[in-house]
């Protein structure tokens, strides 16, 4: 051989040790269950981290088997995700916010070995116990608590355990194709799907996704996750901010708007990222209380379709810079990312602004491809829309458990979303094809129908579906959401659609309500919608 490079296993392991290494006085800060801040560093989440890889072994939990964790974001939770994965076991993050159900249908599908909680969910977990039957560790994240005992036979605690070993002095060799972490999809349809992310998938998207173009988190950082660490790992949050030696504020359980407001400022946050109804509760406490995010520079916002009068509000009254991303569990989620090219520089604001609102790029290590339904690749031209199909370093091939490929026949991932693209890659969901409106043939996108229905000042929020009709078949309506005590009527919202879009894509009815249905990761449960009001033209 003429001489090679050395190999190095692509483990999460590796990001941890980098942190150690060359962060370890960096922050940490966590809002603990009781309010509590906590602050520590990134040499101190290490040496959690290896003593948690201790007790693992101790408890003779296998390698390659799975520790659920349902947990806020906070250290002991990252510590668990570090401590998990480095020693070859697999996180499985469980979204809180499941029906009971579905969440003993995931512990049972995915084996879980070990449970790691917050107090918060103590009495859920003790309710379901006789059900989890694949757990042998119930462990519960903090010190001893008698109460907690006395409700939960045999709990564990995860204070108690780490002090009882010794950090484990080195990772174990780890083959970077094994698996590292485990989410699964929220399963608005069926039962949810779990999606198995490897050391290898996980680092090429924290570096890849972490890009000057993509999240650009620096070690002069301080990032917030707003987005939970059970939402496709915090969109890999927590292995940048150890790649890079950014300080990281875990935010715990209080994400509405007037806590995330205070943490912001308290902690000096640079950078924070969250799904958009996070936002509007920020910008709604903002409003209300007068406070403004004083070191705030840029939010990442995705996961739903992001209101562009959102980065209006965000640039002009803040002047905070609003990055819109797509991704999906089955994405690690990273699949786009929005920033400007070289060529755009001179454009004007408003063009600029236009540009950013679409869901952006791929960054390297992802294609991105549309399709007719025949599976055809359509044009990418900015117009022509199709079904979105990704492939990618760090896209699922096959679901948990499940022997056969989730691949087309030619080996792309098809998202369900329908979206266009243009010729340098700019990707714009038009909508899920489960909720997009076809009205006498016609597509109508239910999200551009809600941008406009948002950027209507007396609107919190709004959400456009299907409703069956006898001569058109389907028709968009609205289920809006008012403004606080805002006046604004039906006739009125519908006239402010006026010019906007063409005359037949205004929907036929708003129907004014209290709250929408969310899901588990604060997305509106459109399906329910339909389920409700999808019959009301049909009434009338
Ligand atoms: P689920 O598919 O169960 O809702 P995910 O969190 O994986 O859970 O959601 C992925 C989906 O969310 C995408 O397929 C897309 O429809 C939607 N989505 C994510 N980000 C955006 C965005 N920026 N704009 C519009 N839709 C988005």
């Amino acid at each position: 051989m003429n001489g090679t490079m050395m190999h190095e296993s692509l483990t999460v392991g590796s990001l941890l040790d980098h942190a150690m290494n060359y962060h370890a006085g960096t922050e940490v800060v966590s809002v603990e269950v009781n309010g509590d801040v906590e602050t520590l560093n990134w040499g101190q989440i290490s040496h959690n981290a290896r003593r948690l890889a201790a007790v693992l072994d101790k408890l003779e939990v296998p390698v390659g088997s799975r520790c659920g964790t349902i947990a806020w974001n906070n250290r002991r939770h990252l510590e668990i995700y570090y401590g998990v994965a480095s020693s070859g076991r697999i996180t499985h993050t469980i979204n809180p916010r499941l029906h009971p159900e579905q969440l003993i249908f995931i512990v049972e599908d995915a084996d879980d070995q070990v449970l790691f909680f917050d107090r918060t969910f103590l009495p859920a977990v003790a309710a379901l116990k006789p059900k989890l039957k694949s757990i042998k560790h119930f462990i519960l994240m903090g010190g001893r608590d008698a109460e907690a005992e006395a409700m939960l036979d045999g709990l564990k605690f995860y204070d108690e355990l780490l002090d009882e070993v010794e950090p484990v002095a080195q990772w174990p060799e780890i083959d970077e194709t094994s698996p590292a972490a485990l989410c699964y999809t929220s399963g608005t349809t069926g039962n949810p799907k779990g999606v198995q992310y490897t050391h290898r998938s996980t680092v090429l998207h924290s570096l890849s996704g972490n890009q000057p173009d993509g999240l650009a988190i620096a070690a002069r950082d301080t990032v917030l996750p707003v987005v939970p660490m059970f939402h496709v790992n915090a969109w890999g949050v927590p292995y940048i901010a150890a790649a890079v030696g950014a300080k990281l504020v875990l935010p715990g359980p209080h994400l509405d708007g007037e806590s995330l407001v205070n943490l912001l400022n308290d902690q000096s946050v640079t950078m924070a990222l969250g799904v958009p109804t996070i936002w509007m509760g920020l910008l709604e406490a903002m409003a209300r209380t007068g406070k403004k995010p004083e070191s705030l520079e840029r939010t990442v916002v995705g996961g739903s379709a992001l209101p562009p009068s959102m980065i209006d509000q965000f640039r002009d009254k803040y002047g905070v810079e609003l990055i819109h991303a797509w991704g999906m569990t089955e994405t690690s989620p990273l699949g786009t990312m929005n920033q400007l090219l070289q060529k755009h520089q001179g454009l004007s604001d408003e063009e600029k602004a236009l540009l950013r609102q679409g869901q952006g790029r791929p960054p390297y290590g992802v294609a991105l491809r549309i399709v007719d339904e025949e599976g055809k690749p359509l044009p990418h031209d900015g117009k022509t829309q199709g079904d979105l199909q990704i492939r990618g370093h760090w896209i699922v091939e096959s679901y948990f458990g499940k022997g056969e490929s989730a691949l087309t026949a030619d080996g792309w991932f098809d998202t369900g979303d329908v979206a266009t693209v243009d010729e340098d890659g700019y990707m714009i969901i038009r909508d899920r094809s489960k909720d997009i409106i076809k009205s006498g043939g016609e597509w109508i996108s239910t999200v551009e129908l809600e941008n406009i229905a948002i950027a209507h000042p007396g609107i919190a929020n709004a959400a456009a579906i299907s409703a069956r009709h006898p001569k058109w078949d389907e028709r968009p309506i609205l289920v809006a959401i008012k403004n606080g005590e805002a006046d604004v009527s039906e006739e009125a919202l519908l006239a402010f659609y006026k010019g906007k879009v063409a005359s037949w894509q205004i929907p036929d009815k708003v129907i004014f309500v209290d709250e929408l249905p969310l899901g588990a990761t604060g997305k509106v449960m459109k399906n329910q919608l339909r389920e409700r009001f999808g019959d009301v033209l049909l009434e009338s």
